[in-house]
């Protein structure tokens, strides 16, 4: 619906991508009924626009969405490929059609208010929210808020690197792909002068699979850039592509910084999914975070408490994070190296714990061991430095 006027709610989501999504379908999940719920976004998200990679234990009520899992998956560097078995985990596929769909049954379920508007200014009293929108005009007026809409951190930051990538969906007459074997990360890739690059493929069957094409870095390649790397890379796995067909392109460019996301930037305001923090500054994923929080918000609304959740990772994880994307920024260390150490040294549950955030101090203590000790003590030393620099301008 358009909103002619303010309506009133008792949960605001300013939003509905895939964080929005994920706390619909968490709400269903946990039976939640009788909250007046809006949904605030220009756009109603339908269709396949991303496809997210992540890994968890399987059973959750996101299976029978899943394209595809793997419990295990290939870590490819020019010196040789890892098979990493990742049991109890799995490395799952989930496309973003049935997640929005899954969305618009909760929001149906909940018989929640959608405004195909875009938000603009949000004014917290402490008691409730008004949202408007970019004309001030009221939208809506909320209990609470849980914003997703894109921004950038709220300084920039010191590294501030790009996830940046291309993938083609390719559709064979023939089996052409082996649908067991999922490549997490293949650094055979050209390396590029500042950054690391390197492909994948996800494969949904023998005849249909994704290759994608990634960089991490400072800057963005052109259409032809993308197109010849994917065309590079498909020639390293052997594929023929003038025997497939290119079904869908999907692009995608998600920051990998050291920058500061606000999660609460007022009292009745909380932000989620990039926009909140949830984007892991050394690899630029996402989703299990998003997960977490949405399931952390759901839970907390059914047992009706205020819907904050954790931060998205540990503040150790963060500068941690800070480090690896100084080393790799500056040349401190090779982005190849330091993947390959970090999957060489440690249980591949470990890294992929880690990489969501999850992992004890002692965990972490393990991965940083595993970096290469003296660039990685350099760049410690810098980040403080960087650190102190930027509080006394503050
Ligand atoms: C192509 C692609 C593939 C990805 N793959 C992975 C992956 O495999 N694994 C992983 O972990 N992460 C992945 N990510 C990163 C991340 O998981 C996604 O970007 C995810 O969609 C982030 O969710 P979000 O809600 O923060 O943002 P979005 O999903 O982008 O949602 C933001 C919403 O805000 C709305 N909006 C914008 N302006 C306004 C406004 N003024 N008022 C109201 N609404 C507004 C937009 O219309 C949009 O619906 C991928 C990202 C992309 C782009």
């Amino acid at each position: 619906m358009h909103a002619s006027s303010a309506v009133d709610v008792d949960l605001a989501l300013v939003g509905g991508g895939g964080a929005a999504s994920l706390v619909l379908a968490a709400l269903d999940r946990h039976g939640v009924s009788g909250l007046r719920v809006a949904v605030v976004d220009p756009v109603h998200k339908r269709g396949q626009d991303r496809t997210w990679a992540f890994w968890g234990l399987p059973g959750d009520d996101l299976d029978p969405l899943l394209s595809a899992s793997w419990s295990q998956v290939d870590v490819v560097t020019p010196a040789g490929r890892r098979v990493l078995s990742l049991d109890p985990l799995r490395y799952a596929m989930l496309r973003s059609a049935p997640v929005y769909d899954r969305a618009a049954e909760a929001e149906r379920r909940l018989d929640a208010v959608r405004i195909s508007a875009p938000a603009g200014e949000l004014r917290d009293d402490g008691e409730r929210v008004v949202v408007r929108d970019p004309d001030g005009r009221d939208l809506v007026r909320a209990g609470w808020v849980l914003d997703s809409r894109p921004r950038r951190p709220k300084r920039p930051g010191r590294t501030s690197w790009l996830q940046h990538f291309r993938g083609w969906w390719l559709a064979a007459d023939r089996p052409t792909f082996d649908p067991q074997r999922a490549v997490l990360m293949d650094f055979r890739t050209p390396q590029p002068q500042r950054g690391v690059s390197f492909g994948y493929v996800l494969p949904v069957d023998d005849r249909f699979a994704l290759v994608e094409y990634t960089e991490f870095g400072p800057t963005l390649l052109d259409d032809a850039g993308y197109d010849a790397a994917l065309r590079g890379y498909a020639d390293l796995l052997g594929l023929d592509l003038s025997a497939l067909r290119v079904r869908e392109v999907e692009d995608g460019v998600i920051p990998m910084t050291d920058g500061p996301f606000e999660s609460r930037p007022s009292p009745r305001v909380v932000r989620l999914g990039t926009a909140g923090g949830a984007t892991r500054p050394s690899t630029g994923f996402t989703f299990s975070a998003m997960l977490r929080q949405a399931d952390q918000v759901a839970r907390a609304l059914a047992a009706g408490r205020p819907p904050v959740p954790a931060p998205a990772y540990p503040g150790r994880h963060l500068w941690m994070d800070a480090v690896a994307l100084r080393a790799l920024d500056r040349g401190h260390v090779g982005g190849v190296e330091f993947f390959e150490r970090l999957f060489d040294r440690n249980p591949p549950e470990r890294v992929l714990r880690f990489l969501d955030g999850v992992t004890s101090p002692a965990e972490d203590l393990a991965v940083m061991r595993s970096s290469p000790l003296l660039p990685m003590t350099g760049a410690v030393l810098g980040d403080a430095a960087g650190r102190l620099r930027a509080r006394l301008r503050r």
